[in-house]
């Protein structure tokens, strides 16, 4: 008889792995099924997204202060040079130590684990292609399979010298020219850590600015930024073909709404236009989980269309992040349990983990303007916060923006270093309801960058101090 579980999750990726745990603290019989080549939990984001991408930018951002900045910070070296093969070997120790952690969670919370690829054979029944086949039945089934890449039509990745995100985590040499298609965070990461390791870096964008689902006035300021880092941008643009030769790619490039096209020549093109999500040989046909028009499993508090069968993450609507998809993961399961999960899409922080990094959450400007919502602006520069002076980090800037009658946070943008970390402060006012007066009113240590966004808060009801 096959063995029965009271949750059977799919996927084994940020989404996946902590519904598992949750499931398990709260004492269900729970199964997580994984099908990666390397049988590796973690799905994208310990193998081949956030962690990866991360251990590169931090390796690379030393190595380009190693370069720049430590003469006059008053460190003498002898000459630099890069070892890429280690820059990546420490990256694959990062991997491998964070999905080692996730298989020693499995077992503390009392999850089995099954490696092959999932398929949901009827209502409550699952198959496992793995080295063996083998049925298991669950009351619920967590469909937590996230995404992949979209692909270029024309521009065909070989993962050699045309890649995907996955690819460009592993170039053997730094290539002399990489065009990066799409200007969202993880072209513009990636580009990053090629360009500090040598490369020349073009970015090709479709629409007329970079990260366009970001405040206007962040993503022109951080595009500033980043050219005067040496990045190209070719923005309003779109590829319309790719020609492999035998070290370089020609690469066939048109104004975006039309007109002569250019040819570029890159060593290597990094194809980074978004993810979609990822649903095959799921079965979903049999047991009738209804998918939107851009693949995308249709969810009602992550209920499928399906009894019984519940999805979360990458493959369900709502942005395409790992702390969203963790928190999709938690809330699903308390709802199977019968406890309020929910997850609150409107204050899901986002951050470009490039130097300096980006960091957003709620309303843009141009989002309120739309909504026609009346609203004031704090803002702050690093340029005048004595901790970012000291440090000679001075790019970027904190916006905070809240109702003009209630005060109430509505938004905030900050272009700086650790900016990822500032923003954690201000979901939390976010997420309480509370006003801008309670960040500006709040005691901040000195000397720390948080004191920007104090001052920012300030700003919003006009007495900002110290600029
Ligand atoms: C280069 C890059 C950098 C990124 N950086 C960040 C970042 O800094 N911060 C951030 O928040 N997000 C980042 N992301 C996005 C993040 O990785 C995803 O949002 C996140 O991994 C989604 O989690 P998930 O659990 O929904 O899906 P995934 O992590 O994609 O996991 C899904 C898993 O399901 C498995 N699977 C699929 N089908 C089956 C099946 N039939 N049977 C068994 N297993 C199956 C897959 O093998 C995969 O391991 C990045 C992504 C990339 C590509």
């Amino acid at each position: 008889m096959a063995e029965q579980f009271d949750v059977v999750i799919i996927g084994a990726g940020p989404g996946g792995y902590n519904a598992a745990i949750r499931a398990g603290q709260l004492g269900l019989k729970t199964a997580i099924i994984e099908k990666r080549d390397n049988k590796k939990l973690g799905g994208t984001c310990l193998n081949v997204g956030c962690i990866p991408s991360k251990a590169l930018l931090h390796a690379s951002e030393l190595y380009e202060t190693a370069e720049k900045d430590f003469e006059g910070l008053g460190i003498q070296t002898g000459k630099l040079s890069l070892n890429l093969a280690q820059m990546l070997k420490q990256k694959e120790d990062a991997v491998e130590g964070l999905t080692k952690g996730i298989e020693f969670l499995m077992k503390k919370n009392k999850v089995e684990t099954f490696l092959g690829a999932g398929e949901i054979t009827g209502p409550g029944k699952v198959r496992v292609h793995g080295e063996k086949q083998l049925d298991i039945e669950a009351k619920n089934i967590v469909i937590a399979t996230g995404s992949e890449v979209t692909p270029l039509p024309g521009v065909e990745i070989d993962e050699k010298q045309i890649v995907s995100s996955t690819g460009a985590l592993d170039f053997e040499s730094v290539p002399k020219h990489l065009v990066v298609i799409g200007g969202g965070v993880i072209g513009l990461e990636l580009g990053s850590v090629w360009r500090r390791l040598g490369a020349e870096v073009t970015v090709v964008e479709f629409l007329d600015r970079i990260l366009p689902t970001n405040d206007g006035e962040v993503s022109k300021q951080f595009q500033r930024i980043l050219k005067k880092q040496g990045v190209k941008f070719k923005l309003s643009s779109k590829v319309t073909g790719a020609e492999k030769l035998k070290t370089k790619v020609k690469l066939s490039v048109e104004p975006a709404k039309g007109g002569d096209s250019e040819v570029i020549e890159a060593d290597a093109v990094l194809v980074a236009i978004g993810r979609r999500p990822y649903t095959q040989g799921l079965g979903l046909e049999n047991v009738g989980v209804e998918i939107d028009k851009r693949g995308m499993i249709v969810t009602d508090h992550f209920k499928t269309s399906a009894n019984g069968v519940w999805a979360i993450g990458d493959c369900i609507t709502g942005p395409m992040l790992a702390h969203k998809a963790e928190d999709d993961g938690v809330a699903c399961i308390e709802l199977i349990v019968g406890k309020a999960g929910h997850v609150n899409y409107d204050l899901v922080p986002g951050v470009v983990y490039t130097y300096p990094e980006v960091a957003s959450v709620g309303k843009t400007e141009e989002e309120l303007k739309e909504a026609g919502i009346d609203y004031k602006t704090g803002k702050f520069p690093f340029a005048a916060n004595s901790r970012a002076k000291t440090n000679h980090e001075t790019d970027g800037f904190v916006k905070v923006l809240a109702d003009a009658k209630t005060d109430r946070v509505l938004g905030c943008h900050i272009i700086g270093r650790e900016a990822g970390e500032l923003i954690a402060e201000v979901v939390s006012v976010m997420e309480f309801g509370g006003a801008s007066e309670d960040i500006a009113r709040t005691c901040h240590a000195h000397p720390t960058r948080s004191e920007a966004v104090r001052q920012a808060a300030m700003g919003v009801e006009g007495w900002t101090m110290q600029a």
